[in-house]
């Protein structure tokens, strides 16, 4: 896998984190202008977004103004020094988006599902050689949304970001878009390289959940954030319920907190550094706690063989997990975290007891 080219070296003057934002669709030379010229008030901000091609979920309704549109962002360039972004779902939109000096493009959700349609866009992206953000595919499928952004490096497309914008609820929820925040912390995990960046509008799907979720993204040391923006946003063509007013957004700047990667305060540094020496030893204290048990268990095992006896006592496991939670909660424990834990060692022991007997059934 090659290297992934960090945001700062993407263009000059791109502040991080990056902010991106602007409406969800181009509706009129008026609005790009009015949006872009507001947004640039702001020194945090990078770069305007507008959907100039857009996918609905049903036909009939605003499909986006196309090629025009793209004038209209060209003409925010040039008046607002903002870099411009838009999204590609075709191999030709890509051809007309960098015509018309798009800057950087995004990859919607309903596209990076598609490997044929990844594939098609990638071997044009790489000739275009600009920036490219690819949302997570609408399912929960983290090796899917990885796929997609393989697929791009592997053409050689190398800035390149992930933009969380949740999954589809299959239940009833407040939010539009479920964020599964494990997700993208796995993400990190499997590519550290990769900034990540949020999109909380799409998560949110309403404009006053917008701000709460951009925080947890920035508290979660995300590498940017891409925001919709709507002169009038009761009046918009798409998203309507989850853009942010022109005033709405200036002041959710303002009223953001963006945390440090790292500080270099002597007392955050000692305090930190004391702390996380006794959490290793903890840690350290907690594996060999669970190894001595795990000999119990081996013992355990062996007299239950010798006596004729399931591995599986159904009822002391309820006591285990009864009393465990019980206990869980008065040290403050949540009890969902204690289940799953305990769950997980329970499961380790039955099938090390299982092992153990078939072994001894081997030697017999
Ligand atoms: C958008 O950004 O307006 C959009 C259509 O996003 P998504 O692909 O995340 O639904
Ligand atoms: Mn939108």
């Amino acid at each position: 896998m090659p290297d992934f080219i960090p945001i700062n070296q993407w263009y000059s003057h791109m502040r991080e984190p990056l902010i991106i934002a602007g409406p969800c669709s181009a509706e009129s030379e008026a609005q790009v202008l009015q949006t872009a010229h507001a947004i640039a008030q702001s020194e945090r901000v990078s770069a305007f977004r507008a959907g100039v091609w857009k996918p609905r979920t049903r036909p009939g309704g605003f499909e986006g103004a196309g090629v025009e549109a793209l004038r209209w962002l060209q003409r925010a360039k040039r008046e607002t020094g903002l870099r411009i972004c838009t999204e590609v779902a075709l191999p030709e939109h890509v051809r007309m988006a960098v015509e018309h000096g798009v800057d950087m493009v995004w990859i919607g959700a309903r596209t990076a599902a598609n490997p044929f349609s990844i594939d098609m866009l990638a071997a044009e992206l790489a000739k275009a050689d600009i920036p490219v953000l690819v949302k997570n595919p609408v399912t929960p499928d983290l090796n899917l949304w990885i796929g997609a952004i393989e697929r791009l490096a592997r053409a050689n497309v190398r800035k390149l970001a992930a933009v969380h914008r949740g999954f589809y609820p299959y239940a009833q929820s407040q939010l539009r878009n479920i964020p599964k925040w494990e997700i993208p912390i796995d993400l990190r995990s499997r590519m550290p390289q990769l900034p990540i960046i949020g999109d909380p509008s799409h998560i949110a799907g309403r404009a006053n959940l917008v701000t709460e979720v951009a925080q947890h993204a920035l508290n979660l040391s995300f590498d940017g954030l891409m925001v919709e923006v709507h002169p009038c946003p009761t009046e918009a063509l798409s998203d309507a319920r989850q853009q942010l007013s022109l005033g709405d957004f200036a002041t959710m700047l303002n009223n953001l907190r963006f945390p440090a990667a790292s500080s270099t305060d002597s007392h955050y540094i000692n305090l930190i550094e004391q702390a996380r020496s006794s959490i290793d030893s903890i840690d350290t204290q907690i594996l060999e706690l669970l190894s001595n048990r795990m000999r119990l268990i081996e013992q355990i095992g062996r007299c239950k063989r010798s006596n004729n006896v399931t591995v599986v006592q159904q009822q002391r496991w309820e006591r285990i997990r009864e009393s465990r939670t019980e206990l869980g909660k008065k040290l403050g424990l949540r009890e969902e975290y204690i289940v799953r834990l305990l769950e997980l060692v329970h499961k380790e022991s039955i099938k090390r007891q299982a092992e153990i007997i078939r072994n001894e059934n081997d030697e017999a």
